[in-house]
């Protein structure tokens, strides 16, 4: 849910609206776009390069996880129920190997962490609750248990049982589990392969300079690190003039050669927002309004086979850009790639500060802060204009701001969707980061 309905949605019109035009609320833009994002295929990968992958299968265990019983400490493996304190070494186990020794009622047999217990040992007696000799130990400890200091057949992992669900993101731990049980290659979802492309004759390269009315593109090196940082593969990226013919011969090339389409700019009302008029020649358009704060002009489309191809038609404006990757092309990728969980949390806050009355949801960045008492706040990055790409630094979270026609006071509550986890409470006599 990133959305609540509000009565004067879709009706703004000034021309006759289309149904796509219509201004839709950013929840069912959200559900348009998941419904058409199809799953990618599926690819082996050697296990060193597995991290950060999308597993695409069901990893079960074939084998009980540890195989034998080991020890947990450095220590003697016992027959528990021996109760003297004197007993003769008759040998050592080490790890990697089984040593043929058996331990009886008045022998022990030194054991180091990890190896296997000894035949006839059901227990091990720590290193620091004995005094060992040459050729025997003096066991201090009174009471020993069957199973002390030894993990049991299946005790970290059952034979059988589901260690990780296919759409499981793979990180250091989950890598160790398939790594623990054997797997390599791994079966993982295919990345998404993503087409970037800036439009507007305004746009310059970074490096390069300025001219009068000109700008530097900024949005083509943004979104191709946010769908980097999601596991996408950038096959491509670059910027075009507002040139019809040359539009629509780049944009059937990259439609043909993409999972993903994502273009900023020319989305708009001007008379030369021509991604807009190309997408209905070249594409399915399926909305080109959302009732949102910044984001509105965003365009949906499909295209190419089975309408395999998602197609993002981005505002040209950074932050309109941004917030628009967030809340829709980000799940689409996590869609496409099977990921379970991957909704943002979306949890109450308390704004910090008023915040000025809203026509469409909006969404506004903001650092959410735990307060010692354990409550949420929000403050808000400084000026929310969706040119300014700077309101996204220190923001670990988007406001979601239901219109109204009042201003918001400070200490009322809101919904925020956590982009990253809450910063802990600010320490004494130190000022709230602003
Ligand atoms: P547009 O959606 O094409 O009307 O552009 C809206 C605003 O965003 C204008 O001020 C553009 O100059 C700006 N803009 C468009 N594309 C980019 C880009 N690639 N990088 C930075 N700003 C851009
Ligand atoms: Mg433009």
């Amino acid at each position: 849910m990133i959305d609540q309905p509000h009565p004067s949605q879709g009706s703004t019109a000034t021309v006759v609206e289309t149904e796509l035009d219509r201004l839709r609320p950013p929840d069912e833009a959200r559900a348009t776009v998941l419904a058409h994002a199809q799953p990618l295929g599926i690819e082996s990968v050697p296990i060193a390069e597995a991290a950060g992958r999308v597993l695409a299968e069901d990893l079960v265990a074939d084998e009980d996880v540890p195989p034998f019983p080991a020890a947990t400490m450095d220590g003697f493996a016992v027959v528990a129920a021996d109760g003297s304190p004197w007993r003769e070494v008759i040998g050592a186990q080490m790890a990697g190997y089984v040593a043929d020794v058996e331990v009886t009622p008045g022998t022990a047999v030194r054991i180091t962490t990890g190896a296997p217990l000894p035949r006839g040992a059901d227990a091990v007696v720590r290193v620091e609750a004995t005094e060992p000799a040459e050729d025997h130990v003096i066991v201090h400890q009174e009471i020993v248990s069957p199973g002390d200091n030894i993990r049991q057949v299946g005790a970290d992992l059952r034979r059988g049982g589901l260690v990780l669900p296919a759409g499981t993101m793979l990180g250091p731990a989950e890598i160790g589990l398939v790594a623990g049980l054997g797997r390599n290659p791994v079966p993982v979802r295919a990345r998404a392969r993503v087409s970037v492309l800036s439009t507007g004759d305004e746009l310059v390269e970074p490096g390069e300079p300025v001219s009068p009315g000109q700008i530097r593109d900024s949005n083509r090196f943004s979104l191709v690190a946010a769908l980097r940082g999601e596991g996408a593969e950038v096959v491509w990226s670059g910027k075009a003039p507002d040139e019809k013919e040359a539009l629509r011969a780049l944009l059937t090339e990259r439609i043909a050669a993409s999972d993903v389409v994502v273009t900023s700019g020319g989305v708009s009302m001007g008379e030369l927002d021509l991604i807009k008029a190309l997408l209905g020649e070249l594409a399915t358009v399926h909305f080109r309004r959302v009732f949102m704060k910044p984001g509105k002009p965003l365009n949906f489309a499909t295209a190419g086979e089975d309408g395999r191809v998602l197609f993002f038609g981005l505002p040209g404006n950074p932050v309109s850009a941004l917030v628009s990757f967030e809340l829709f092309i980000r799940p689409a990728l996590a869609t496409m790639a099977g990921r379970r969980d991957f909704d943002r949390p979306r949890v109450p806050v308390l704004l910090a500060q008023d915040t000025p009355p809203t026509d469409r949801i909006e969404f506004q960045r903001a650092t959410v802060r735990v307060t010692p008492d354990g409550q949420l706040v929000a403050a808000t990055t400084g000026g929310q204009a969706s040119s300014r790409l700077a309101s996204f630094l220190g923001a670990n979270a988007l406001l979601v701001i239901p219109p109204r026609a009042d201003a918001y006071q400070a200490g009322e509550r809101v919904d925020a969707l956590l982009l990253a986890p809450p910063l802990g409470p600010v320490e004494t006599g130190q000022a709230p980061r602003s």
